[in-house]
């Protein structure tokens, strides 16, 4: 996988001052139409990653260079195979704060399987997590799809929560924990003032949990695409939005609760 020359310079800045007081890099970043005095005070953001992709990596240090935590919803059975996150770099990530979650063995479409499959998926994934000393307590439907012996396989196997489709966003607690409702999906023309703007239309209307869905991170190479530097003025923004009393949490700090034992499927 080729990172573009562009790329690499604004991955080498950031891990140059990520560490330090100094702004984190000096791209022109432009600034956010929201109003001069915006607070947030009711607002929660989680910033969630689907599937495991290997370019997710590069969001590794631009996460560490604004001190933001994300979630990592991986499928187990990809693991280290081409084009998906390896175990060292599931591990890197993991040290530096991020959540791993699950998302099935083979990234099914859980509405589709039933009985020892279906328990399988979920159980399976979560224990292959568990294995690998992951504390793994929250779960992603697979394309946001599931009915109620999926859900149930879900709390049987010992999630706190699970993530299903795009109607966000969520109250906290939510409604449902395992039926929680994310953003819309980030596309690849999603734009940075759109982001900004999702966070700052669930505070004027009344606050509540933003849960953003990134899959891959590149320049249009997927339809569920977000360039890294988008990726990086988005977490800078909010990053700075903590000043203004915005909060950022893994899904399992929101949701909470005890790491349950893994259940054999
Ligand atoms: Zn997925």
């Amino acid at each position: 996988m080729k990172l573009p020359h562009k790329l690499i310079t604004l991955l080498i800045t950031i891990l140059l001052v990520g560490c330090g007081s100094v702004p984190i890099a000096n791209t022109k970043v432009p600034v956010a139409n929201t109003k001069e005095s915006s607070t947030f005070q009711k607002t929660v953001v989680s910033l969630t990653f689907d599937d495991g992709n290997a370019d997710n990596y590069y969001v590794r240090p631009i996460l560490k260079g604004t001190k933001l935590h994300a979630t990592f919803y991986v499928v187990s059975g990809f693991t280290g195979k081409p084009n998906y996150l390896n175990r060292r770099q599931l591990r890197a990530l993991y040290a530096d704060g991020n959540e791993i979650g699950g998302h099935t063995l083979s990234h099914i479409n859980l509405a589709t399987v039933s009985g020892a499959e279906l328990k399988r998926e979920v159980c399976k994934d979560r224990l292959n997590l568990l294995a690998r000393k992951f504390k793994v307590t929250s779960f992603a439907y697979p394309y946001g799809h599931y009915d109620d012996a999926a859900r149930q396989a879900v709390i049987d196997c010992g999630y706190n929560s699970a993530r299903a489709v795009s109607s966000g966003p969520e109250s906290i607690p939510p409604a449902d924990a395992y039926a929680i409702q994310a953003m819309p999906y980030i596309v690849k023309d999603t734009s940075f003032l759109k982001m900004t703007r999702y966070v700052s239309q669930v505070e004027e209307n009344g606050g509540g949990w933003a849960i953003f869905v990134f899959h891959h991170v590149c320049d249009g190479c997927d339809q569920y695409s977000v360039p890294l530097e988008t990726f990086l003025q988005f977490a800078q923004w909010l990053s700075e939005q903590q000043k203004n009393g915005l909060v950022i949490k893994t899904v399992g700090e929101v949701i909470g609760g005890e790491v349950k034992p893994g259940v054999k499927p």
